[in-house]
């Protein structure tokens, strides 16, 4: 059973104009099978938010709906109280690394300046300052030397790497991260963890789905946990609980989930 969740806010209710991401009643379905029910999330201005949830919990499709890449079947969503296209400069988005074309002719470079476009003129040619801001965000990736190299020739690590620069080049106010630290080595990981860091000690929200319940509460203040609706939403000190998670992960707990295999991960004891 659930002790003191944190209730979620009443899907009735308007969207919340100070959130960064705010979603009501947000039902998003595939043909006609329903990946996410009535959804209703706040994320809270200049959080680390994670969302974790099981295979399938419909994580993704919660960010791509939010983004206008896929259909919503109904419900609001609002950023700093606006729809997507009046903000969009304000927000970047890092899709799962096993969702981008790999074989895409573009260069490290590349990769990073398209998060610039926004910025250039309708023709989308960088030019010498945009360059040098992709450089200096690939720089901050521990990527400078890389930059010409063909994104498919780099190592997953490497490829994460470059995706997060170009979000750091857009110089978003909230950056969606799906699954940053999946398939990548410990180093790659620690980088990344400290460019987050880095940004939300600018005030910046960042949210990323997150697959290694071991670790949420050493790198995220708040998380949300899906399970094809909201399970629960807040602080992590308050909504991660064994409870919480019994009920998220149900009968689907995996050792995938809980990568120390022994059902909970060690740091909830
Ligand atoms: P998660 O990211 O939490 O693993 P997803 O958002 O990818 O979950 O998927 C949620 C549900 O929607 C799953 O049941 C998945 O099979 C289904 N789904 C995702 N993408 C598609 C798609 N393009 N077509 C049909 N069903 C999909
Ligand atoms: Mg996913």
């Amino acid at each position: 059973m659930l002790k003191r969740a944190p209730v979620p806010p009443d899907p009735t209710a308007a969207v919340d104009a100070a959130s960064p991401l705010s979603i009501r009643d947000m039902t998003v379905a595939y043909q006609d099978l329903a990946a996410i029910r009535s959804a209703s999330v706040d994320i809270q201005p200049g959080s680390l938010t994670a969302i974790v949830g099981p295979n399938g919990a419909g994580k993704s499709t919660l960010l791509k709906a939010a983004l206008d890449l896929i259909p919503r079947t109904s419900g609001r969503v609002a950023f700093w109280g606006r729809p997507f296209g009046a903000v969009r400069r304000r927000v970047a988005y890092v899709p799962q690394r096993a969702a981008v074309d790999w074989d895409f002719p573009a260069t490290a470079l590349d990769v990073v300046l398209m998060g610039l476009y926004a910025d250039m003129g309708f023709m989308r040619l960088p030019g010498r300052r945009h360059k040098e801001k992709a450089r200096a965000a690939l720089a901050r990736v521990g990527m400078a030397g890389l930059a010409d190299r063909q994104i498919g020739r780099l190592s997953g690590g490497q490829q994460q790497r470059v995706f997060l620069a170009r979000a750091l080049a857009q110089d978003a106010d909230l950056t969606l991260l799906d699954e940053p630290f999946a398939g990548v080595d410990a180093a790659t990981e620690a980088a990344i963890v400290e460019v987050l860091r880095s940004l939300n000690q600018e005030g910046r929200t960042i949210v990323a789905v997150h697959h290694d319940l071991a670790s949420v509460t050493e790198i995220f203040d708040h998380v949300v946990l899906m399970a094809g609706r909201i399970v629960a939403a807040g602080r992590t000190a308050e909504v991660f609980t064994p409870d919480v998670l019994e009920t998220t992960y149900g009968g689907r707990l995996s050792l995938e989930a809980f990568p120390d295999g022994r059902g909970r991960p060690e740091r909830l004891r």
